[in-house]
């Protein structure tokens, strides 16, 4: 479609999944007005989630998209490929880019995050070496290609998040020698309980992987044969790739300072709202209702991205059609939850693994499984379960242990809803 910066319509800034289900909700409810959607690649929209799939070698680059350019098509966007937003002025309601000014009616920021490699030194004989970090489709190729290399046989993932965990599974597939580097004590971050990240932790020792835990890279230098690491506790190692997983930053950078309300992200109510009535935001870069606190959070999942980006695109045709939001249509809020196998060992969680004064665990055996339950006191004899921890050496997808997940999942997801409920009698 041509570019019309004269007609005002709907903007999308970034072109992901928040982004890409907002224009679906909004075509669903029969908004047919404009729909410029801003993207800063010229691809069409992937899935972060498969990148490492990528780079390893189990999925082809094809699948890593999961929307067709036909089904996009059909949706009547103007996608401004290529295209990254420089500056948002809300008041004006005008987005710039370096291809010129878009007006707006009402604006999604759909921008997700950018991962950061915060606290990794300069390599010392090689001020320009960058290590490797996995987000974007770009990423995932410099990935697949180093752990491709011949050249390339000991490869150090530093962080112990779920991406670092996805990049070390990618290179244990291509038969690398692989060393994890963590900070905090065990692997999983915030992710695991240590009774669960323990057993996970004794199957990746299973499968050679060297874990160094309670320690962060001090300093590197470019040697001959590759980078030489000095790790905390004073002992070195030489590797031939390093890549870094030390959490991600939304990508806010168009935004001026005090333009939008921004906490650790843009605070949005239950329509996905910003600080600004025309002005949502959906995905990694909102901050919106988690469930189990009842505090704003980021809760940076794709099923959360793609709720979020509907409930906005939603929300915005009503508000074009001159009716309000329906409140059936609003999010309450979700829940955390990831799944990672690596080598056959499985983890699954969902929940809080924060554990206040009133919440106990309890560790379950069997099956082949480890559970570890986080139940919350609601009163005598009764709790309510608000978080899990499954891990298992049986990755089999259909399986007993998915099964398990699930239906915890559920279970929490349950005990939020009627625990809203019976605030409001
Ligand atoms: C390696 C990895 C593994 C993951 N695994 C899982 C998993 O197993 N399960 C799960 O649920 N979640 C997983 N996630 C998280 C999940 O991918 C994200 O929560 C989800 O993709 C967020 O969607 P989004 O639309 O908010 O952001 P994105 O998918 O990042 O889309 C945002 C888009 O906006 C673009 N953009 C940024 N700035 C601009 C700008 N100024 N102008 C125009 N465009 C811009 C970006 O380039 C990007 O294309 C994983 C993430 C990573 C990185």
């Amino acid at each position: 479609m041509a570019c019309d910066n004269q007609t005002a319509g709907v903007a999308i800034i970034g072109y992901g999944t928040a982004g890409v289900n907002a224009a679906i909700a909004l075509r669903n409810a029969g908004y047919d007005g404009t729909v410029r959607v801003f993207s800063d690649t010229g691809i069409l929209p992937y899935s972060p989630i498969l990148t490492s799939y990528y780079a390893g070698g189990e999925k082809a680059y094809d699948e890593c998209f999961p929307w067709s350019a036909d089904e996009l098509g059909e949706l009547q966007l103007e996608v401004l490929e290529n295209c990254p937003v420089t500056h948002l002025d809300p008041q004006a309601h005008v987005v710039s880019t370096p291809r010129g000014d878009f007006p707006y009616e009402k604006c999604v920021i759909a921008t997700g995050a950018t991962p950061t490699t915060r606290g990794f030194p300069e390599v010392e004989g090689d001020p320009d070496y960058a290590p490797i970090v996995l987000r974007s489709m770009d990423d995932a190729e410099r990935l697949k290609a180093a752990i491709e290399a011949p050249s390339c046989k000991r490869f150090l993932v530093s962080g112990a998040s779920m991406v670092a965990l996805k990049t070390l599974e990618a290179c244990l597939n291509h038969g690398l020698e692989c060393t994890l580097v963590g900070v905090n004590p065990h692997v999983l971050d915030f992710n695991a309980l240590p009774e669960a990240a323990e057993r996970f932790e004794k199957g990746l020792r299973e499968k050679g992987v060297e874990l160094r835990l309670g320690q962060k890279i001090e300093a590197v230098k470019r040697v001959d044969g590759g980078l030489q690491v000095t790790f905390s506790n004073g002992e070195s190692d030489t590797f031939d790739e390093i890549s870094v997983a030390h959490g991600m930053r939304c990508n806010l950078d168009f935004l001026d300072e005090g333009a939008l309300e921004i906490d650790r992200a843009l605070v949005v109510d239950e329509f996905m709202r910003t600080s600004d009535p025309d002005v949502y935001a959906a995905g990694d870069v909102a901050q919106a209702t988690e469930l189990i606190s009842g505090e704003k959070r980021i809760v940076g999942i794709w099923k959360n991205a793609a709720l979020q980006g509907a409930c906005a695109g939603a929300a915005i045709a009503a508000e074009l059609a001159g009716v309000q939001p329906d409140p059936a249509q609003a999010l309450a809020g979700s829940i955390p939850s990831n799944t990672i196998a690596v080598n056959g060992t499985l983890f699954i969680s969902a929940g809080t693994m924060e554990l206040a004064p009133e919440r106990f665990v309890e560790v379950r055996e069997g099956d082949g499984m480890t559970v570890v339950y986080i139940f919350e006191a609601t009163g005598e004899d009764a709790r309510r379960l608000v978080g899990f921890n499954l891990v298992s050496d049986v990755d089999e997808p259909g399986g007993r242990a998915y099964d398990v997940g699930a239906m915890l999942t559920l279970r929490i997801e349950r005990g939020c809803r009627e625990k809203a409920l019976a605030h409001r009698v």
